[in-house]
């Protein structure tokens, strides 16, 4: 069709299939599946049970050179794939993304399903309150928010033996303790089960967290993009006595509750993650827990829903599953490992049935390859065990472009400098020296690498064919045109073929780093290997940290690097594929829950503002109540 048509009016074209029917062309039985309306399901862990014994099918993961402001069409293209892979090529193909962010939705991002003829429908569901999983991370994390501030208000107010009295209050004459005081116990060295048995000293050492206001790190969140609520200050009514304090908001996809949710593995590795997510220290700088707090179960009930990944479909009547959306900085922004290992599994073969061959599992990792890609494997793959069989490197004319010196800036909502509309092949091959790095990056874990040159309606075919040429130049695999976004699947073909070639060879996967060295040789090892920095520089605080962390035994856990997606170096001007740096650390923090510390290579927005014109003024309803303007 040309001109394309807008993503809104090439979605509503199409009549999605009901998720029943999906579900069963899938291999998901009924009892396997919960309805949220016709076009939206959550999938249960059962069907993970079911199919254990099941060899699992190919696991690509979509990464992308360093891009412009615009995007550089990964979502675009996990989605294009599967299309090309399960319409097309008559493969079992399941594409694992994100669930988008309220805040960018509504901020200056827009959705993020997919675009073109390669996109999620229906297209305002996926991009709203979908399954309520977002709604189920802000909720427990401002309840564990609440219960910090509350629990040092009675502290405050009480002694040690009145609010022991109350933590095990006494039924039918008998004190208790909950279930899970028994680890808070544990940790405190005390062996004992009732609440009778405790000298004072123990009583004391049990009943007072001592939290110390000043290490407190956990924020409250919401899912907007709320500028106002990053620095507030807390407890000014008077029924709070004076215990004011200064804290703020990030954004909900940025807590370490939706980190977890990425991270976890099934149901009772979600409760010790929730259970063991650090607030803050006590003043003798011990870590101080959710369990501590005794809210670890609290917080898995609440989530218990949101562990379930959401079933949708592509515009060609794949499946999608979509969950969790954690930040791609200060976390893996990537999709969660329960949903790849579900799609694994359905896409898996069965020893001794012979009809039955591998399926894939795309599965999109955000940012840049040095960002998401690193984070993927170094991060994700070693928590899950998972092993990948092929990296998809998407590349545009446009973002190589960008790299070239004499490159004109791109702003968003501006036109395309001419530089980018008309033919420049320097530009283009300038930029590749980009694409070259990420490839060999991508080659370093042993995994194969298809280019997919993403072709947008401007790039000649001259450019696109200096992009393929440079890739295989530079070792990929395979390197192919792609041009989903117009033709949909059939735009695809090619590098579907191609990936199944690639996921055909035999790979060595290797992690980049063991996690036992000490904290700053694995960040050091990150940023030469993959950023190819000279080094790096710690601050002072930085090095405090990596005592204290080293001290509370957080020393083994992998590293989630916090630096712009725009360079491979923390400066976002360092374009194209920079030498000669050294990358400041400033801070490192930690999300021991989830699973990971976090170095800070610069200023890192959790809670994103909104700009003079957001997306929120194109979105309404129209006369037969259909949403406009939400894409
Ligand atoms: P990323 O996932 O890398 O951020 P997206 O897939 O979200 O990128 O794409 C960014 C934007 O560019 C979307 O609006 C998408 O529709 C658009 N886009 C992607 N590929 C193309 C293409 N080949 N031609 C035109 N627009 C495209």
């Amino acid at each position: 069709v040309s001109p394309v048509p807008s993503d809104i009016e090439i979605c509503r074209a199409q009549t999605p299939k009901h998720m029943s029917i999906l579900a069963e062309e899938i291999g998901i039985s009924s009892g396997e599946i919960e309805l949220y309306g016709a076009h939206k399901a959550k999938i249960t862990l059962d069907v993970l049970d079911r199919l254990k014994h099941r060899k699992n099918g190919k696991y690509v993961v979509v990464t992308g050179i360093t891009p412009t402001p615009l995007g550089e069409g990964k979502s675009t293209t996990t989605i294009g794939l599967v299309q090309a892979l399960g319409a097309h090529l008559n493969k079992v193909s399941f594409a694992c993304v994100r669930q988008p962010s309220q805040g960018p939705t509504f901020g200056i991002k827009g959705g993020a399903a997919g675009g073109g003829f390669a996109c999620v429908i229906p297209m305002d569901e996926f991009n709203l309150h979908l399954t309520g999983d977002i709604h189920a991370v802000t909720a427990a994390n401002n309840l564990l928010a609440a219960a910090i501030d509350t629990r040092m208000f009675h502290e405050r107010t009480q002694s040690d033996k009145a609010l022991f009295n109350r933590l095990c209050p006494a039924k039918k004459g008998v004190r208790t303790f909950a279930p899970v005081m028994l680890k808070r116990l544990t940790k405190l060295g005390i062996n004992k089960t009732k609440p009778e048995e405790l000298t004072d000293d123990e009583i004391s050492r049990f009943a007072r967290l001592d939290i110390d206001p000043d290490t407190i790190t956990w924020q409250r969140v919401v899912d907007i993009n709320d500028r106002f609520m990053r620095k507030i200050t807390i407890g000014q009514n008077p029924t709070e006595k004076g215990q004011e304090r200064q804290t703020g908001f990030d954004i909900s996809v940025a807590s370490e509750v939706m980190a977890v949710l990425a991270m976890t593995t099934d149901l009772k590795d979600m409760r010790e993650r929730l259970g063991n997510m650090v607030i803050g220290s006590s003043k003798s700088g011990d870590p101080v827990t959710a369990d501590d707090l005794g809210i670890g179960g609290a917080l898995t009930v609440l989530m218990k829903d949101a562990i379930k990944p959401t079933l949708m479909q592509t515009l060609e009547g794949t499946p999608v599953l979509v969950h969790a959306g954690p930040f791609a900085n200060i976390a893996t922004g990537n999709s969660s490992i329960i949903a790849d290992k579900i799609a694994l599994k359905l896409a898996g073969t069965e020893e001794g049935v012979e009809s039955m061959e591998p399926g894939y599992c795309v599965t999109e990792a955000g940012f840049g390859a040095d960002m998401g890609m690193e984070k993927f494997f170094d991060m994700k793959c070693r928590a899950s065990g998972l092993v990948p069989d092929c990296v998809v490197l998407v590349a545009t004319v446009r973002a190589l472009k960008s790299h070239a010196k004499e490159a004109p800036g791109i702003t968003p909502g501006k036109p395309l400098p001419e530089a980018y509309t008309q033919e420049n092949l320097a530009l283009v091959e300038e930029g590749c020296s980009n694409m070259a790095r990420h490839i060999e990056n991508a080659k370093k874990y042993g995994v194969s690498v298809v280019v997919a040159v993403n072709k947008f309606a401007s790039d000649t075919d001259a450019e696109l064919e200096l992009v393929r040429k440079a890739a295989l130049a530079a070792g990929a695999t395979d390197a192919v045109t792609c041009d989903h976004w117009a033709h949909g699947g059939a735009g695809a073909v090619d590098l579907g073929k191609a990936v199944i070639d690639a996921c055909a060879k035999d790979n060595e996967f290797k992690l980049l780093y063991d996690v036992d060295l000490p904290i700053d040789k694995k960040i050091e090892t990150i940023c030469k290997e993959i950023y190819r920095a000279d080094g790096i520089e710690l601050s002072d605080l930085a090095k405090e940290k990596i005592d204290l962390y080293t001290r509370q035994g957080f020393g083994n856990l992998p590293i989630c690097m916090a630096k712009t997606q725009y360079s491979f170096s923390h400066d976002p001007e360092l374009k194209n594929a920079p030498t000669g740096f050294t990358v400041p650390i400033r801070d490192i923090r930690a999300s021991v829950g989830a699973g990971f510390l976090y170095p800070l290579c610069g200023a890192m927005q959790t809670m994103p503002g909104l700009p003079t014109r957001p997306c929120y003024y194109d979105v309404d309803l129209d006369e037969d109540g259909e949403v406009q303007g939400l894409f």
